[in-house]
């Protein structure tokens, strides 16, 4: 009897609102129930939230129910106020949201309408609390892939389509894709984001072949909004992988879902790629994030000094940290802590004696102006050819001579090894780049246009 009273009531509260229908209510309290269940676990999910009840909602005004006042009393403090923010982030037709003690439902059996499909989640890599737009700092060399990302983080429309950000190690790669799924989970937590590293991809790919199971693969995968896949270049050369990946991506971008993808270097120089993959990469925006400038780097360690209490680093040391500490962003980090730490341990403050002490060792392998990696790009640049080729097997002259100028200016400009710069070469033996560097010196003197080409390209990286 008082189920049947419980649901007349139940149905007619709902009749009264205009605004927001019964139906569309019942579908935000479950995206509501589905991220309470992300945040809060499993456990208190269970015991806890799994028994709050939608009770009605009028003009607005979302009640919802709990048994008895000693659920109420240990939910409100806990989850109450992130209970309304869901409420109202999910739908704009929200203007409060009580919770209510409800003795109907002593009797009546809660209906748990959490659906169980989140277990694509369990794909998803864990996400690092530090790595948001917030504390990621833009300047010339990242400011249009940050854009990119913070449009697509900030929109729940598909207007371009795939994302790829790519750049070399240490530059904000992975702190830009973490960066937003926070936000996406933040603004609009119906989204199902997925994120994990092209070779959490491979893994899970592998398992599920070895375990019979490629459609529920397939499914977990295909039932994202947002897929974001982390060094994608992992997967160059591992066929099945990319095979999967691909039709994945095709059939994501078919329902209009978004694809985020990094890389370390740009889709057209991804080696072992097929062409078709390739092409598809191309198709939205290709975003590069550059090599930093001295000011990118001291204003990432001035933010840094502002996340680190009670720690006291000269404006001078930072400055000399920025101009030192090229290679990466990475780098530059680890050095602020390597100070820190040591000046914790010693008890002493920093100064710019103690730096070089502390640091000599990544001073010293900063010193090395230019890399090998600068000089291919450079070189390729300046002959029209991809970088790719300098790797590549291929032998017409129109690659194989940039390639030697390459080596050449390598062997000169670098303190790198033969065999070293043989392996950046696509893992060529140091007698090829022997063979190389005495050609291009005799070129040098019969040929006064690769004299001025070598003039140029060395002004050039001087740079
Ligand atoms: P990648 O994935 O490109 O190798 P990461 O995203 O892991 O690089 O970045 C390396 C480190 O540098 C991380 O700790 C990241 O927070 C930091 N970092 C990179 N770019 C920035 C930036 N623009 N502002 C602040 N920190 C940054
Ligand atoms: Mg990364």
């Amino acid at each position: 009897m008082i189920n049947c009273v419980y649901s007349f009531f139940y149905v007619n509260f709902f009749n009264g609102d205009a605004m927001l229908s019964e139906n569309k209510a019942h579908e935000v309290w479950e995206q509501v129930l589905h991220q309470l269940k992300i945040e809060a676990g499993d456990t208190v999910f269970d015991n806890w939230l799994s028994y709050l009840n939608l009770n009605g909602c009028r003009n607005g005004e979302i009640t919802i129910s709990v048994k008895s006042k000693f659920y109420k009393d240990w939910i409100e403090p806990r989850y109450g106020n992130r209970l309304k923010t869901l409420w109202v982030s999910l739908s704009k037709d929200v203007k409060s949201v009580s919770l209510i003690v409800d003795d109907n439902l002593i009797n009546k059996n809660v209906k748990k309408i959490i659906k169980q499909d989140d277990s694509i989640l369990s794909f998803s890599s864990p996400l690092d609390a530090n790595y948001t737009f917030e504390k990621f700092i833009v300047g010339p060399p990242n400011n249009f892939v940050a854009a990119a990302a913070e449009r697509i983080a900030d929109t729940d429309e598909v207007t371009f389509n795939p994302l790829v950000i790519y750049g070399g190690v240490g530059l904000g790669k992975t702190h830009l894709m973490h960066a937003i799924a926070w936000r996406i989970r933040e603004n609009s937590p119906q989204r199902k984001v997925v994120y994990l590293s092209a070779e959490k991809f491979m893994y899970q790919f592998v398992r599920a072949l070895r375990e019979q199971d490629t459609m529920g693969f397939k499914e977990q995968f295909r039932s994202a909004d947002v897929l974001m896949i982390d060094d994608v270049q992992f997967i160059a050369g591992k066929n099945s992988t990319q095979e999967e990946f691909f039709h994945t991506f095709n059939a994501l971008v078919d329902q209009s879902k978004q694809i985020i993808v990094s890389s370390d270097r740009s889709p057209a120089d991804l080696e072992g790629i097929e062409e078709r993959l390739r092409s598809r990469l191309g198709w939205g925006i290709v975003a590069e994030i550059h090599q930093t400038t001295y000011e990118l780097r001291l204003g990432i360690l001035q933010s840094k000094m502002d996340d680190l209490k009670n720690c006291d680093i000269p404006k001078n040391v930072l400055e000399f940290l920025a101009q030192k500490i090229t290679s990466n962003i990475r780098e530059l980090e680890g050095a602020l802590k390597r100070l820190v730490a040591h000046s914790q341990l010693v008890g002493r403050p920093v100064s710019l004696e103690s730096t070089y002490d502390v640091l000599h060792d990544l001073i010293r392998a900063n010193n090395r102006k230019v890399t090998i990696e600068e000089i291919q790009k450079k070189v390729a640049e300046h002959f029209s050819i991809r970088l790719s080729d300098m790797s590549s097997a291929r032998r017409a002259r129109a690659v194989a001579r940039p390639r030697q100028i390459a080596m050449y200016l390598s062997k000169q400009l670098t303190s790198r090894s033969l065999p070293e710069i043989g392996r950046t070469f696509g893992g060529r033996d140091h007698t090829t780049v022997m063979h190389a560097v005495s050609r291009i010196e005799s070129l040098i003197v019969e040929d006064s246009s690769i004299a001025d080409d070598l003039e140029l390209l060395k002004r050039n990286l001087d740079n």
